[in-house]
């Protein structure tokens, strides 16, 4: 049975235990409001290591004030249900004040990449998920660490920061869960109206016929990008934020698609921003 810790010198002391005892431990840090995109990161943890730890904090440096911090998706209960049927062996709940007691200073930053992408219209939102990440690490010592490639440029930035900074820990990278029309599950779609939902599949569909025309050998990055974008201009409710093909190794903007490029894309529908990307 899955146990609930939300103190995190209990936290520390029972992942110090567990090392102590030989045991490996699988992390999979989330916000909770579990689909399976969050339960296939705690199967594919739970069949890698002997333990796992869940964690759940909606972190609040990783949003700025006008976002959906209060109103972000929440459901303990269920999610523990569900961390527990993935295999899990802990839940991990801090709370804001211990994450970040007054005073609180020191965050980890991964300069140039962070402002890049989401960052251009969240330019707190990665050194938030660095700081958070940095911190879980150090209490959970984890031997590995569970991201979905949904997130690519998180995947990439938290990627760089165990690499900067020499942290003793692999960083595991899961494909993209869709619901069956495409759509790429995320704790955000319950936001979307029906007609938001129904618009929200043109977001892979774009990404979709952008693969299809480098599948066929397009290499200019501009013409896969038009691709998508037609596709995504079928609905008025579309907002493009960005859509860019960039380097995997630079996060900067790459003329030629192919092997080591990401195709990304972030767009509204209402208020709700959905992001989403494919990699060749
Ligand atoms: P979140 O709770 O949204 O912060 O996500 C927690 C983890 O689940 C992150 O590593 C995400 O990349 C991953 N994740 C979220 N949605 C998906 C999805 N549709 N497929 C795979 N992984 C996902």
């Amino acid at each position: 049975m899955i146990q609930r810790i939300s103190a995190i010198e209990e936290m520390k002391a029972v992942a110090a235990g567990l090392r102590r005892d030989g045991k490996s431990i699988g992390l999979v840090p989330t916000m909770g409001y579990f689909h399976e995109g969050h339960t296939s990161l705690m199967l594919r943890s739970a069949a890698d290591n002997d333990d796992t730890i869940v964690t759940l904090f909606v972190n609040p440096t990783q949003f700025s004030p006008c976002e959906d911090l209060e109103k972000y998706p929440r459901n303990l209960e269920r999610d523990t249900k569900l961390a527990d049927e993935a295999g899990a062996s802990f839940l991990f709940t801090p709370d804001n004040a211990s994450m970040y007691p007054a005073g609180y200073k020191t965050y980890v930053t991964v300069e140039g990449w962070s402002s890049r992408l989401c960052g251009i219209s969240r330019p707190i939102h990665f050194r938030g998920v660095t700081t958070v990440c940095a911190k879980l690490f150090n209490i959970c010592a984890p031997d590995r660490a569970y991201f979905g490639m949904k997130d690519a440029q998180q995947l990439l930035i938290i990627k760089k920061m165990v690499r900067d900074l020499n942290m003793n820990l692999e960083i595991v990278a899961m494909p993209t869960v869709r619901e069956s029309d495409g759509l790429a599950m995320s704790s955000r779609n319950v936001y979307l109206n029906p007609e938001q939902r129904k618009a929200a599949t043109l977001i892979s569909a774009g990404l979709t016929e952008a693969k299809k025309l480098v599948e066929a050998g397009e290499t200019r990055a501009e013409k896969a990008l038009e691709a998508a974008r037609a596709k995504l201009a079928e609905s008025p409710l579309i907002k493009i934020d960005y859509l860019e093909a960039v380097s995997e190794d630079t996060l900067e903007p790459t003329q030629d698609v192919g092997p080591g490029t990401l195709i990304a894309v972030a767009a509204y529908l209402g208020a709700t921003r959905l992001i989403d990307n494919l990699s060749f």
